[in-house]
């Protein structure tokens, strides 16, 4: 039996997030499953015969991680603020109930949802948070004469959008360099269109959690201070584990990433600093066909070059010389792969630590032109 459970309809920020609560929901109860990706929503096919084991699936993981959830949005990444994080508490403890999650999932069971939310819901609902769907703040500025409206959703799209960022989204906590410092949250997550098996969103899960990932994020997690956001999810790509990012590009999905900044200024408020939607394929393309012209080279027995390790480190070495713009003009050329690219790169890279990316790494990359 096949159960087709769809995404709300609240934008793709939120879509994705919730979809991953869902995702992260079934993967706990080892349930098989795919998604399919279309106008910003999803649908989850569900191996199982009906929706309570579903509601069941949520109940428990709601149960096992609800105070994580609230920890890591509250205090690790400050997303949330102390009163809405007892709201959230709430939420959380009522969604640990299979009977009070499914009266929410029948809503699921049609595309849509979202039509009995939003802005013109009728009132009982709760204003969703700026961290679960960043695009609500431009609707509160004077010049779009929008009348102030809240934009209400259930406790369910809360519950799953939260455990969604906790568990499947890269957060990146960082404080500005300003005075005094500014805590400054950086959300992504991996989006798609087309179908995508539930194995390879459980691998996304693993590899996001994973202590490795985690580490390599630490280490370049300062360049969101000097590089524009797009930039920085490159450099958080490359760090994803190899197998992944074979698996996803083999994926028959588009894969987009989609990323919010926030900032905490006076009065623990949260507000939105930055958001961006790209298309990586390409990039996760050029990452891939990096690895496999090292499987190559040992084919004819010369030595590997392991050419993402090599990125990774010529990447932390020039954020640690303070060099934005030579990391800049590498990552633009693993986008074009324009020779022309390839070359402002080298002799960035040579201008900043006085020697060039190498012969072996240059002629790997050099393979990305043809
Ligand atoms: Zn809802």
């Amino acid at each position: 039996m096949t159960l087709k459970i769809y995404t709300p309809g609240h934008g793709l920020f939120m879509d994705s997030l919730i979809m991953y609560g869902l995702a992260c929901a079934l993967r706990e109860q080892h349930i098989k499953y795919d998604v399919l990706g279309f106008a910003q929503a999803f649908e989850v096919n569900v191996d199982v015969a009906d929706i309570s084991d579903v509601a069941s699936a949520i109940a428990r993981t709601m149960f096992k991680y609800k105070e994580d959830i609230n920890k890591k949005l509250s205090n690790q990444l400050r997303l949330i603020q102390r009163d809405s994080s007892r709201k959230l508490t709430t939420y959380l403890n009522s969604m640990t109930d299979k009977k009070e999650v499914l009266k929410y999932l029948s809503g699921y069971l049609a595309p849509g949802h979202a039509r009995s939310e939003g802005r013109w819901a009728p009132r009982g609902g709760q204003h969703v948070w700026l961290p679960f769907y960043p695009h609500i703040g431009k609707y509160f500025m004077k010049e779009f004469k929008y009348e102030s409206r809240n934009y209400e959703v259930c406790q369910l799209c809360i519950a799953l959008a939260a455990l969604g960022i906790c568990k499947a989204a890269v957060s990146v906590f960082t404080l500005t360099p300003r005075k005094p410092p500014i805590p400054t949250t950086h959300v992504i997550v991996l989006s798609f269109e087309g179908r995508v098996a539930g194995d390879l969103l459980n691998q996304i899960v693993d590899c996001v959690e994973s202590t490795a990932f985690v580490e390599s994020i630490r280490r370049v997690r300062e360049a969101t201070q000097s590089l524009p956001l797009g930039v920085f999810i490159q450099i958080v790509l490359a760090c994803l584990a190899p197998d992944l990012l074979i698996r996803l590009h083999k994926a028959e999905a588009l894969w987009r990433a989609s990323s919010a900044t926030f900032e905490v200024v006076r009065g623990g408020v949260v507000q939105v600093r930055g958001y961006e939607d790209m298309i990586v394929d390409r990039y996760l393309s050029s990452l891939v066909h990096l690895m496999l012209l090292d499987e190559e080279r040992e084919k004819r027995a010369e030595p590997p070059v392991d050419p993402l390790e090599r990125l990774r480190e010529l990447t932390e070495r020039l954020l640690r010389e303070e060099e934005p713009a030579a990391v800049e003009a590498l990552y633009r050329f693993l986008n074009t792969r324009a020779p022309s690219d390839l070359y402002t790169a080298s002799r960035q890279v040579f201008k900043a630590l006085e020697e060039g990316i190498g012969r072996e790494f240059c002629e790997v990359l050099a393979c990305l032109t043809r």
